[in-house]
């Protein structure tokens, strides 16, 4: 095995079902890939709907103990695992960055951001309020909140660790126990947490990883077993849709945490500097495959030339390469097909008549890297504009109100994270509010955290992860009514 950590014991290969680690059906297993090399990293256990039942089972019979524990005692277990996800940081982001290509720096930011999930509900598991509402002479009224149920999640690959924990975290500290799908090009990291969270003392069948090359075998399952109450996913917009047609049978709750068509509008009154800074790492971050990051930037006419030109100056210094190497900023993308999609994207606008001012083939690094990439005399009506681009390509569209900004960030079926850079507060507040997105940041682009309710609106999903608001996905509300006083 290629992947060298301190601790040999985070390195599984098995799936982790009922606190046990077991092989895939039929020893059925699948391939890991360095995306930066090609090289084989680790052959996985790949399970089916077979397995998927039985995890869902323990998990049934693993939540009745659990949520019959004082909050304390599960915020307890929570924060174990925070601590041992913290001293294990740099294997964890060797494994990331292994399996998942991100520079070095960013998976260490990872692990510490998905480390906080489970630090940050071990604390909001203990303050779960009900209420008394007005009542009549005769009769008193209360509500109590209880946790949903099992709960399915579903993983993708862009964060390896932290879409895990923001899940898993709130689930368990309500009392919920939880079965994973984690993405099948990173599974490793999944399975590190399960070790972790089987050190921390997480008792058997709270939490199975179910590692699987047939995703739809086990999304089958997923959606249609009664047992499970609610199924939260984060992924494509696409495959979110298909789960919630599949859930439609048994009426399950879903949180969807879907694709995002990015807008940061800069104004002619912002801070240039601060403006380029800002558009540079929400585009570029793990090489443009998040579903915040910047996909549209929109620049008013009276700064264009003068942003794209420190824009593009500081594109150019970037050094793409192996993740592992020190002086890598930018690493590969997830997949030779991803480059492929992202090159398609990029051809068909210049066929169109953009401009390609830095970047637009892929790296002579390999089939892996697509190099940072800016384009300008870009249109509303090419694909860069409606579809997620997900690599490192930012193009730069020109606007000359702020109607016309506002318009242009809401013309698309998508509506997760959007930006704005002005100086003037009455336009903070218009562009705000104007916009129809689930999150605006306003001369920021680094707006994720623990602490705030992540989350989308339109095609772009529905539910919040994080944050106080965080725990109502993983509760059900009842009503009691208590007469004849
Ligand atoms: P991405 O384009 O980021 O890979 P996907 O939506 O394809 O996004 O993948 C996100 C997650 O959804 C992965 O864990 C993947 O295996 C899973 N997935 C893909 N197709 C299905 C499906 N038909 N049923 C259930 N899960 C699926």
């Amino acid at each position: 095995m290629s992947i060298q950590l301190k601790d040999s014991g985070l390195l599984k290969t098995q799936a982790y079902i009922d606190g046990q680690w077991v092989a895939g059906d039929n020893g059925a297993t699948f391939d890991v890939h360095n995306p930066a090399t090609g090289e084989l990293l680790a052959t996985v256990a790949s399970v089916g709907a077979a397995e998927t039942k039985r995890a869902i089972e323990a998990a049934e019979k693993a939540m009745v103990a659990w949520q019959a524990l004082p909050a304390k005692s599960r915020s307890d277990i929570l924060e174990r695992w925070y601590n041992l996800m913290l001293e294990s940081q740099e294997d964890l982001a060797v494994l990331m960055t292994a399996e998942q290509g991100k520079p070095l720096f960013e998976s260490r930011g990872e692990v510490g951001y998905g480390a906080s999930f489970l630090k940050w509900f071990a604390e909001e598991g203990k303050r779960v309020y009900g209420d008394v509402l007005p009542s009549t002479a005769d009769r008193r009224s209360i509500v109590i909140k209880q946790p949903v149920g099992v709960v399915a999640a579903i993983t993708p690959w862009n964060f390896p660790n932290a879409m895990i924990t923001r899940k898993v975290a709130p689930a368990l500290a309500v009392g919920c126990a939880i079965v994973l799908k984690p993405a099948a090009e990173t599974p490793l990291s999944a399975l590190a947490l399960a070790e972790l969270g089987e050190r921390a003392g997480l008792p058997a069948g709270l939490f199975s990883v179910l590692t699987s090359a047939d995703a739809p075998a086990v999304g089958g399952e997923m959606t249609s077993n009664t047992t499970v109450k609610k199924v939260t996913f984060t992924g494509s917009t696409g495959v979110g849709k298909l789960l919630m047609k599949q859930c439609a049978d048994t009426v399950k709750r879903t949180s969807m945490e879907l694709g995002g068509n990015a807008p940061v509008i800069v104004f002619d009154d912002a801070d240039l500097d601060k403006a380029v800074a800002g558009a540079l790492v929400s585009k570029y971050r793990n090489s443009g495959q998040t579903c915040i990051c910047a996909n549209r930037i929109l620049v008013q006419d009276g700064i264009y030339d003068a942003f794209v030109e420190k824009f593009t100056a500081a594109v150019n210094e970037f050094r793409i390469g192996n993740g592992l190497d020190d002086s890598t900023t930018h690493g590969p993308v997830i997949t030779e097909k991803a480059v492929a999609d992202i090159h398609a994207k990029v051809e068909s606008a210049v066929a169109e008549g953009a401009t390609v001012v830095t970047g637009g083939r892929v790296s002579d690094k390999g089939s892996h890297f697509y190099e940072p990439t800016v384009l300008t005399n870009v249109t509303d009506e090419m694909r860069l504009f409606k579809e997620e681009i997900f690599g490192p390509v930012a193009p730069i569209f020109k606007f000359s109100s702020e109607a016309e900004a506002i318009s242009m960030a809401n013309d698309t079926e998508f509506g997760l994270a959007s930006y704005i850079y002005t100086n003037d507060l009455g336009r903070v507040w218009r562009v705000s509010e104007g916009v129809d997105y689930g999150m605006v940041g306003v001369n920021e682009t680094a707006i994720s955290s623990e602490v705030i309710p992540f989350g989308g609106v339109k095609e772009s999903g529905q539910g919040r992860e994080g944050s106080k608001y965080g725990l109502d996905d993983y509760l059900e509300t009842k009503y009691i009514c208590m007469g004849g006083l």
